[in-house]
């Protein structure tokens, strides 16, 4: 049984990001972190310095920072990266912008400096929004450096009379310019490397998938009475110098550059394999095998005919082959999706519908989907016994589940005292580490015997 990790684990975790993906996701989420501690530290320092000085104007502005560093940690925090970051650049774009034009204003004594934080800024957005649409991608660097030409070019303030005095710029001209200049030099080089590893992963990814160094792994899906009904399929790949690596660290750099497609092609095509040896197995014959399917490979237009081709191929029972889809797909383009899952649902395809609870999907969506399973995502079994809201949700998906005829599924279970609440709830089938792993074949098939028999 696995115990709840204790608070400063989840920090360790948190700081760490052990399993949560690529070394630039990990990077990112600690320069966030940073950012956001910076944001409260500044915030509270120049809050007492203008409070002394009965500048509350100034004070309400940092109270707006310490305000906005707390909700970067806390978006961060629950791994609401996009969130965090639209939070943490519209702030420091209006503060740095705000402190250039009405504290900074440049003299004939003094020059301006606080500007220059805007091109650190616009480079740090380049990073931030890299897997976002063309607007956001440019689109703020564009306005940081926008803002950053009207501020060099110009002595405009909107408030005039509220600059600092000029000794104090003065000095402070210095140290702003050195800051903000590290600061660039610091991201450069940080966006030089972090590209670097990006096209190493991938022609990485490329060479795995050549010298065949994926391999699937197989966790057990339960019944209440403990009998093994599936399982899910989970990516590996077999590292020559890492190891083991989880998909987590590869899915996502996989589906931003299109080789989630011929991955996608081969997990398929090993789970149906699988499907038709284990139609052999009498302890195996009714096992139903789940496969991820990322939303790059749905959308593709010969994806029903691909998986079509494969279960005439191996000749497999549809029925025990079953298609994951996460609840983002389902907003995306519920036309392509309702049309696609049908053709296959007439073929005997079954669909759960993964991480279930953390989307936005509506009601009115979800009853027009052909689908036989709600999986209940691992984030509110982790809590159910702790925090009221993952509760509630966890009866009112199993509450939806039976109304509309659907079976649901419980991931992430831990522990027996998750089990039991998820039983006593109305949920019948579990996955998770409280029964077992993912397993390799050997291993799994051995698991199975054992209890199926
Ligand atoms: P997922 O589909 O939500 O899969 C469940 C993940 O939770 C798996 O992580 C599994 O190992 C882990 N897990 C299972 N039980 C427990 C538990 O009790 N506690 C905890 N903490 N975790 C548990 P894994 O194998 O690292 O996969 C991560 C994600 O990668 C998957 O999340 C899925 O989105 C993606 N993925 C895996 N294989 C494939 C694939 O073949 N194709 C695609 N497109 N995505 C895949
Ligand atoms: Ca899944
Ligand atoms: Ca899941």
């Amino acid at each position: 049984m696995t115990a709840k990790p204790s608070l400063f684990k989840r920090l360790q975790q948190f700081w760490i990001c052990a399993d949560l993906g690529l070394i630039h996701n990990r990077r990112e989420r600690r320069m966030r972190i940073l950012a956001s501690l910076v944001m409260l530290i500044m915030g509270v320092i120049w809050a007492v310095f203008f409070a002394l000085r009965g500048a509350w104007g100034m004070v309400v502005m940092d109270m707006v920072l310490i305000l906005s560093g707390l909700t970067v940690f806390t978006l961060t925090w629950r791994q609401h990266v996009r969130s965090a970051n639209l939070v943490l650049f519209s702030v420091l774009l209006v503060i740095i912008s705000g402190m250039a034009a009405i504290l900074d204003v440049p003299n004939a004594t003094a020059p301006r400096a606080t500007h220059l934080y805007l091109l650190p800024l616009g480079v740090a957005a380049l990073m931030a929004f890299r897997d976002e649409n063309l607007g956001l991608r440019y689109g703020v660097t564009s306005l940081c450096l926008l803002i950053f030409t009207v501020l060099a070019a110009t002595s405009w303030t909107p408030l005039p009379g509220y600059s600092l005095p000029d000794d104090v710029r003065e000095s402070g001209t210095w140290v702003q310019t050195c800051a903000a200049m590290l600061m660039l030099f610091a991201l450069l080089h940080v966006l030089q490397t972090d590209a670097a590893e990006r096209s190493e992963l991938e022609s990485e990814l490329q060479k795995a998938l050549a010298r065949k160094q994926f391999e699937l792994y197989y966790q057990p899906q339960v019944d209440s009475t403990g009998r093994v009904i599936g399982a899910e399929a989970l990516l590996r790949w077999q590292h020559p110098e890492r190891g083991l690596v989880s998909p987590a660290e590869f899915i996502e750099h996989a589906e931003q550059t299109g080789l989630i497609i011929p991955i996608g092609q081969w997990v398929l095509e090993t789970a149906c394999a699988q499907l038709r040896a284990w139609a052999q197995i009498p302890s195996h014959r009714a096992l139903c095998l789940a496969v991820n399917i990322s939303q790059k490979q749905f959308c593709q237009s010969g994806f029903v005919a691909e998986v079509l081709a494969l279960i005439t191929r191996y000749e497999i029972d549809a029925s025990r082959l079953q298609l994951e889809l996460t609840e983002t797909m389902v907003v995306d383009d519920m036309e392509d999706l309702t049309r696609k899952m049908s053709m296959l649902v007439e073929h005997g395809v079954t669909f759960a519908l993964d991480d279930f609870g953390t989307g936005y999907s509506s009601l009115s969506h979800l009853k027009r989907l052909p689908l036989s399973k709600l999986k209940i995502d691992q984030s509110f079994v982790f809590d159910a016994l702790t925090d009221a809201n993952s509760e509630t949700i966890i009866r009112t998906v199993i509450a939806l589940g039976q109304s509309m005829g659907l079976s649901v599924i419980a991931e992430g279970v831990e522990t027996q005292a998750q089990q039991q609440f998820l039983l006593n709830s109305g949920c019948l089938q579990f996955q998770g580490y409280l029964l077992s792993r993912p397993l390799p074949l050997e291993a799994f098939s051995a698991f199975t015997q054992a209890h199926n028999s």
